[in-house]
């Protein structure tokens, strides 16, 4: 079966793997909705480069942790783009500490962001998936929701209970052609990991075979394969590029 351009929404598309997949995407020639939090120029940039690759394409701004921005969100894509037929719940924070130091509201804000903002997303944009009986759900989760980390408490319980969602929803859909995937990225160099302190980057690398973080390029190819055609048999599956971190 052909794939046909179709309209996408990347969450947190103005930096790293977001931006890696919008402009994967664009070179499929889909439509993408380039969604940012807070850094307005590098989603304008994205789009330049979207449209640089002969696609076209909006910006939108949300925080995906609030029900009625992604609601103002979904309306704007579908007025400026179209339906959302492909979305990609890419959106994350982290905010780490030990437990013992942990205070409630880093736990609710990763939470709210990467979990709740998941919930949001798919929740509405699934009604028109299933009216069009067609669709795909991504989400991006980590390996830290398979295999935990010390300091990632509320991190790794976020991605850990897309992982079970992205599950549930899947069975629910099944039948309408819209298939719900999770792909679990190990560290990959972005604005998130580039912060960690060269004692903790070497200390990461004992646990990666592979002996190197991942590059945003090398999450962006799967993601893209997910919402092809060919692509059509697999759902509920969580999907590792890990560079071996969680074998
Ligand atoms: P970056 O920090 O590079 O980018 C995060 C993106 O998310 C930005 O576009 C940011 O927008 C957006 N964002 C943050 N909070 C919100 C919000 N409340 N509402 C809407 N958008 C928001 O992240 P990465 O590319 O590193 O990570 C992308 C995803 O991959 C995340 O879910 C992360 O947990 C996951 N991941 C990353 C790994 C890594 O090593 N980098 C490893 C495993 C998983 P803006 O800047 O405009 O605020």
């Amino acid at each position: 079966m052909e794939d046909l351009p179709r309209i996408a929404l990347i969450t947190g598309a103005s930096r790293g793997i977001g931006r890696s997949i919008a402009l994967k995407l664009a070179e499929s020639g889909h439509k993408i909705a380039i969604n940012y939090n807070s850094h307005k120029e590098d989603a304008e940039k994205v789009l330049k480069e979207v449209e640089s690759l002969g696609s076209e394409g909006i910006i939108v701004k949300a925080n995906v942790s609030k029900l009625n921005e992604v609601q103002e969100m979904i309306n704007f894509v579908e007025e400026n783009l179209g339906n959302i037929e492909i979305l990609y719940n890419n959106a994350g924070i982290i905010s780490d500490s030990l437990l013992m130091r942990m205070k409630p509201e880093d736990f609710d804000r990763v939470i709210d962001t990467n979990l709740k903002g998941t919930f949001y997303c798919t929740k509405l944009c699934i009604n028109n998936m299933i009216k069009n009986r067609w669709g795909r759900v991504i989400n991006i989760s980590s390996v830290v929701g398979i295999r935990g980390n010390i300091g990632q408490s509320n991190y790794s319980a976020s991605k850990a209970g897309i992982h079970s969602f992205t599950k549930s929803i899947a069975k629910e859909v099944a039948t309408r052609n819209i298939t719900v995937n999770v792909i679990a990225p190990g560290y990959v160099s972005t604005a998130t990991t580039n912060v960690l302190s060269e004692k903790v980057k070497k200390e990461v690398m004992s646990w990666i075979p592979m002996q190197r973080f991942g590059e945003p390029e090398e999450i962006a190819p799967i993601a893209a394969f997910l919402a092809k055609e060919e692509a059509r048999y697999i759902t509920g599956e969580i999907i590792r590029v890990d560079g071996g971190m969680a074998i």
